[in-house]
């Protein structure tokens, strides 16, 4: 009777208790947090886990054995899934889910599944035995300790995975994270291993302690929901990158390496239309281009190096949209490409501002060089003007202007170093006569003809100038009355042997000529607008001299 009692209070019993605490936990873990993929990952492995407690729980509260074995094979179904579950929590804990393909998820699960097939079908009842026809009380077969082994098993296999991931993670919350998770996991084994002792194997010699693997199950989904949530930087990175993979405006496929889209984002649409499972063929996607030459080049090494990173701008035919694509490798532990990322980006606005801005570049370079060549005309005109403003036009000698400039530094330079110079100037002997009889044209010929020859007997120091009509000057620097009087004999010959052609006649012409030489020791000049006007006098009073003496003659002025 008294047993009868207890088993109708089963609400008060540990597992019942620890059933609505984990079912609390679940709560809890659904409703105030963001569900990620770890946490979808992690709640289906709760649930289940749920089960335990629960049929622990129910089994005593029937007394039909039917229910009960209902009941413990829930438990126990749960309780094969155990290992799997572990193993796949922790797998996506460690960033390493790309292992769980299809045929490694396969071997994954098949021991469990033999598990949970050999819990519901009960052979022989080699799993477990009623006493007395109930189930609250059983005896354990052969098959119960292959479950007992295999999710040992699974736990060593799912320690060995968390010790690889605690040696390669980087930051110490990584570590943290995986560290709460071991000690879970621990916990859950030392209960399952305490609860084996004491219930099963010394059932006979022992209380019954009711409900120590479901405290484990509790203790250690706390370990799991506080490294999730506590240390979860994985799953805060992971929703960030999610986030970010779906909203960007580029179309991202990740690829197994059989081209399989094992994810694609929504940037991906509007370059084609593509789900997950579907094939990505890059001929396909590139075959109205493939006679580009750069096309068939970036398909050969798309087909024959998997594990490249590479990158091509293509240009679709009828939009004539610009796309650039680009392919990262993603490589294994050992380096060995299994997979794919391919980004699709539209750059032809990209594209359009930079021929635009090409274009620009070009006009701006054509326009420079433009401005170039006026700068140079434009200096050279210059360079002509002031040319033009220093020269007579008739003669190309410099004008009276340019000399009393040139001068007025001369003078002074040669007073203060005691350098010696001569001044010459003269006139055309009866010119009047030569315009009146040929005309002005002739006349000019013969002034430029004469100033041609005059020049020919000059140095490049010696400063020629016309100085009025169709008189001359003549500065020269460093040079005597001796030196002088040498120069002025050969440029009066010069004059003389030249001849102009005027129609049938030969026209020659002679000139008298003043000259002033400056050789004293010391030349003191105040004012040197003063001196120079005073220097020509002296040369026209020469000048006129020669004039008065006959013409076509040479007259030293007076020295000053
Ligand atoms: P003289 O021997 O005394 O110098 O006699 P001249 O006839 O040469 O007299 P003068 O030097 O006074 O005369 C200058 C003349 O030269 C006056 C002017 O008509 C002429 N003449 C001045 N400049 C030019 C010119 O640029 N071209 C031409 N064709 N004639 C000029
Ligand atoms: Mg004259
Ligand atoms: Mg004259």
């Amino acid at each position: 009777m008294i047993r009868e009692k207890v088993s109708r209070l089963g609400f008060l019993r540990p597992d019942f208790l620890l059933f609505i605490c984990l079912f609390a936990l679940f709560v809890s873990v659904v409703a105030l947090h963001r569900i990620s993929q770890t946490h979808k990952v992690y709640l289906a492995f709760h649930f289940v886990m749920m089960l335990w407690p629960l049929g622990q729980f129910a089994v005593r509260t029937t007394d039909f054995p039917d229910f009960q074995l209902f009941y413990l094979n829930l438990s126990f179904v749960a309780l094969s899934l155990l290992g799997p579950g572990w193993l796949i929590f922790v797998l996506f804990l460690t960033q390493r889910s790309h292992q769980l393909r299809s045929w490694r998820l396969g071997v994954c699960l098949a021991p469990a599944l033999v598990c949970v097939a050999s819990v519901v079908w009960n052979p022989g009842h080699a799993f477990l035995k009623p006493v007395d026809g109930m189930y609250d009380q059983r005896e354990y077969g052969t098959l119960f300790w292959l479950l007992t082994l295999v999710q040992f098993a699974y736990f060593f296999y799912a320690l060995i995975n968390m010790f690889q991931a605690i040696r390669t993670v980087r930051t110490s919350n990584e570590r943290k994270q995986l560290a709460t998770t071991l000690v879970g996991m621990f916990v859950l084994t030392l209960f399952a291993a305490i609860d084996l002792m004491v219930n099963v194997l010394l059932s006979d010699w022992l209380p019954i302690i009711p409900g120590l693997m479901s405290l484990g199950i509790l203790l250690s989904d706390i370990c799991f929901v506080v490294a999730i949530y506590r240390y979860g930087m994985f799953d805060i990175l992971s929703m960030a990158q999610r986030d970010l993979f779906h909203h960007i405006a580029i179309g991202i496929v990740v690829v197994d390496e059989n081209g399989k889209v094992l994810e694609v984002n929504r940037g991906a649409a509007p370059f084609f239309r593509l789900s997950k499972g579907d094939r990505f063929e890059m001929e396909k996607y590139l075959s109205p281009l493939q006679m580009q030459g750069e096309v068939n080049e970036f398909l050969y090494r798309y087909r024959h190096h998997p594990g490249e990173r590479m990158r091509t701008e293509i240009t679709l035919g009828e939009s004539g949209r610009h796309v650039s694509i680009q392919i990262s490798p993603v490589l294994d532990h050992v380096r060995q490409a299994i997979g794919r990322v391919i980004t699709f980006h539209d750059v032809t606005e990209l594209r359009k501002l930079v021929d635009e801005m090409n274009r620009k570049n070009e006009a701006l370079h054509e326009r420079n060089l433009e401005l170039i060549a006026i700068q140079e005309e434009l200096f050279r005109v210059n360079q002509k003007l002031e040319q033009m403003a220093v020269t007579d036009s008739l003669t190309g000698c410099y004008n009276r202007r340019f000399l009393m400039n040139q001068l007025e530094h001369e003078v002074l330079l040669n007073a203060r170093h005691r350098v010696p110079f001569s001044v010459f100037l003269f006139d055309i002997d009866y010119f009047k006569q030569i315009n009146d009889r040929y005309g002005h044209v002739i006349g000019d010929e013969v002034i430029r003809a004469t100033s041609d020859a005059v020049r020919s007997q000059l140095r490049r120091t010696d400063i020629f100038a016309r100085y009025g009509g169709e008189e001359f000057t003549v500065y020269l620097p460093h040079t005597n009355r001796q030196q002088a009087e040498v120069l002025a004999q050969r440029i009066m010959q010069a004059v003389s042997d030249n001849v102009v052609q005027a129609g049938e006649e030969r026209v020659s012409i002679t000139i008298s000529m003043g000259i002033v030489s400056e050789e004293q020791d010391a030349l003191y000049i105040d004012n040197v607008k003063e001196y120079l006007r005073e220097l020509f006098s002296r040369a026209d009073a020469a000048l006129y001299i020669a004039k008065n003496e006959g013409r076509n003659r040479v007259v030293y002025a007076q020295s000053g």
